[in-house]
């Protein structure tokens, strides 16, 4: 068995370094016909005496190619803010689309071919090194020598992981036309979905991102199939809960929206998480060009935070959306799994974390109270502050790329898996208000069975010391819980449940000091 898995490492490695290879394997060349294809009319008068200097020559690499095309069209520009031309600046972005079109090599004639054996054969890798788990070792949920795991303590694995994904999120968010080859090996599965579409970086991403969700949450199944919780394995429900909604929900179904005519949308997500849902072209794309679906969906959207939170949570917590539906959660509970004992449970994390997700949810409302003043006075400023100098472009760049991305997913080898969840997610802060006021949701401790292990505190992906609440018998509320259960599927001795009640005794029960219960001081 340990052979098959050592077989299949090899071929999860090999699907790997065959992707990253990707990057490096075509070359490029500009013709006329791709220029006047890709660039719009009006534009094509002033950029075409610079780009006839570059068109029909053979660039090897992605990096000179995408760099030769910007500085083109940067050229152009600065002449034109020479002579104080404002109107002439030209703001689209063609380094994309015209690096995507002049691509040759293997790659274009061979995307198929690539596409499967790099992720049939990745998945194949993936499983065989997974499931002969099942027959090594005995039941129960291992974490056996976890801490000594290069991949698992910030060893070197960690860190080189860490930085791959820190690299991916910088080259996606901002540096989109170098991943190009993989924009390109993506492109059979999106013509397979929506025949007239075009892969993008989104739709790699979004691709590459339920990828990890089903291989991580197959591994994910089979590490907590002896979870069971009264009768019911909790951890395997929510896992292929999640799996569902990144799949069907997040990425199949606004795909066949799109096929259909319809607007992009995801039903599953949210304000404020989902900080362009007020944005002008956003509104004007449901409610004006989106005909009576795009109006349900508006209506459906708000709907979902202004009812579905404070019902949903009051019924089971927070967790219904940070373990069952959302993306983020998704991600974290799967391919994050292996890192979930690195969040930090100090006190201190903790009142950084109460910081600065409050600070996100804050800059968010006003953020989003400002690009709506706009949008029905229709003016550009507030309090004459250019709203989205000021305010939509660095919450854009800061929250939604930097730290939602870059931070929230590159650091989980070093951090731990819910960062994101944690210290930023403005949804999670609202959720958490709801959770810790006004909910029937609590962990209850059986504290007088607990042995101190401190299983549930290394295990809490949120950096709760649940162990603290456990000796002393405490019921744990806290607004950053996202429900997860590991803490309690963990524990030894089942000291914790989460459980579902009326909401008095949330607060306020007799605690453990010894073997005498006390009365809390309100
Ligand atoms: S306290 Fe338990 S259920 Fe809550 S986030 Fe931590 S591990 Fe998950
Ligand atoms: S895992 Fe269970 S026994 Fe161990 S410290 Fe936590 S509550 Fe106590």
């Amino acid at each position: 068995m340990q052979f098959i898995r050592i077989v299949g490492l090899s071929i999860f490695l090999t699907a790997l370094f065959l992707f990253i290879s990707l990057l490096f394997v075509s070359d490029y060349t500009l013709t006329k016909e791709i220029f006047e294809t890709k660039v719009k009319v009006e534009h094509q008068e002033r950029l075409l005496p610079q780009f006839e200097k570059i068109f029909d020559k053979n660039y090897s690499t992605t990096f000179a190619f995408a760099n030769e095309i910007k500085n083109t069209v940067e050229n152009v520009n600065a002449e034109a803010r020479a002579q104080q031309q404002w109107d002439k600046v030209i703001y689209d972005d063609y380094v994309g689309s015209l690096t995507k079109a002049s691509t040759q090599g293997i790659i274009v004639d061979h995307s198929l071919l690539l596409f499967l054996l790099i992720f049939v054969g990745g998945t194949v890798g993936a499983l065989l090194f997974i499931f002969p788990k099942i027959s090594l070792e005995k039941p129960g949920i291992k974490h056996n020598n976890i801490f000594h795991h290069a991949l698992n303590n910030r060893g070197w694995i960690g860190i080189l992981l860490g930085t791959l994904l820190i690299l991916f999120y910088i080259l996606l968010y901002f540096y989109d036309a170098y991943v190009t080859n993989w924009i390109i090996l993506v492109e059979p599965l999106k013509k397979l979905i929506n025949p007239t579409g075009d892969s993008s970086q989104w739709f790699l991403y979004g691709f590459l991102y339920t990828f990890a969700v089903i291989v991580m949450g197959i591994r994910m199944l089979i590490k907590y199939r002896h979870s069971n919780y009264q009768m019911v394995n909790y951890q395997m429900v929510r896992t292929g809960s999640v799996m569902f909604f990144q799949l069907a929900i997040a990425f199949l179904l606004p795909e066949i929206l799109v096929r259909l005519n319809q607007p992009y949308f995801d039903f599953k997500n949210m304000w404020p998480l989902d900080y362009d849902f007020f944005d002008a072209w956003h509104i004007n794309m449901l409610t004006a060009s989106g005909g009576s679906v795009g109006l349900f969906m508006f209506v459906w959207g708000i709907t979902l935070f202004v009812i579905g939170v404070p019902v949903f949570v009051y019924f089971f917590g927070k967790r219904w959306y940070c373990s069952w539906v959302c993306g983020c959660g998704g991600l974290a509970e799967t391919a994050g799994d292996s890192f979930r004992q690195l969040s930090d449970k100090s006190l201190k994390a903790w009142k950084i974390e109460r910081w600065l997700i409050h600070a996100v949810l804050i800059f968010a409302v006003v953020m989003t109270g400002a690009v709506l003043y706009n949008f029905m006075t229709g003016t550009n400023s507030i309090f004459g502050i250019d709203t989205y100098t000021y305010l939509r472009k660095p919450y854009g760049f800061f929250v939604g790329a930097i730290f939602s991305g870059v931070v929230g997913t590159g650091f989980y080898p070093l951090m731990g898996n819910r960062v994101w969840c944690r210290f930023g997610c403005p949804l999670a802060a609202y959720l958490g208000f709801v959770q810790r006021f006004k909910s029937r949701f609590r962990i209850t401790t059986n504290g007088g069975q607990c042995i101190s292990c401190g299983n549930c505190s290394t295990y809490c992906e949120m950096g709760i010391d649940v162990r603290w609440y456990a000796q002393r018998g405490q019921n744990i509320v806290r607004s950053s819980c996202v429900g997860c259960g590991v803490c309690s599927s963990v524990c030894p001795r089942g000291v914790l449940n989460l459980e579902v009640k009326e909401e008095d005794g949330r607060f306020g029960n007799p605690i453990l000091i010894g073997n005498n219960g006390i009365t809390l001081q309100q």
